[in-house]
């Protein structure tokens, strides 16, 4: 199921573009701009509830700190559980780990080892606002099949597609918004 034109432009038009940050020549895509807007959020969110309500899973997976928001309204129109991914260093209990490389050095995610536990082979959506380069999300992927799921599909409210990110994401990819 994929969106009308109409639909993609109301969610388009809600995000503002920041140029140069958080560094020069970086475009930041704010989201902020479509939360406060009720109808472009609501727009956006019955379109994700009826495209994954027939996907039979057991969880949606929200990648720190965007895919929060999005991934916590989802699961609970799904009716299911949301788990989050975090950056490393914040979830209590014991956690399984993926590095994955920066332009400089290394950043971590992490996911509480029973995350999924109470469903063997859990069906799992994973979901962020952005993919870029797509680091954070083919780590993210990773640990959920580490953990003993299945990432059944990776879903990005926004695809940044010049740079290909979804290139190492071994689940299908679907992007709301397919950015040139
Ligand atoms: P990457 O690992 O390069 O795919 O980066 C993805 C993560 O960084 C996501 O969690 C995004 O929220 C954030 N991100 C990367 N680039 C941008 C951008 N141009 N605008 C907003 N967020 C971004």
């Amino acid at each position: 199921m994929t969106l009308t034109e109409e639909e993609q432009q109301i969610i388009l038009e809600s995000i503002r573009n920041i140029p140069d940050f958080p560094k020069p020549g970086i475009v930041f895509k704010d989201i902020t701009t479509l939360l406060s807007n009720p109808k472009a959020f609501n727009t956006l969110m019955t379109h994700l509830e009826n495209r994954y309500k027939s996907y039979d899973l057991d969880y949606v997976a929200g990648i720190d700190a965007r895919g929060f928001i999005f991934g916590g309204i989802l699961a609970d129109r799904l009716g299911i559980g949301f788990v989050p991914i975090r950056k490393k260093g914040k979830l209590p209990h014991a956690t399984v780990a993926e590095k994955y490389s920066l332009e400089y050095g290394f950043d971590e995610v992490e996911v509480h080892i029973d995350a999924f536990r109470n469903k063997k082979d859990a069906r799992v959506l994973l979901i962020d606002d952005l993919i870029a380069t797509g680091g954070t999300a083919t780590a993210a992927a990773s640990l959920i099949e580490k953990v003993g799921a299945v990432c059944v599909e990776a879903c990005f409210i926004m695809e940044l597609c010049f740079l290909n990110g979804k290139k190492n994401i071994k689940s299908p990819v679907y992007s709301v918004l397919e950015i040139d």
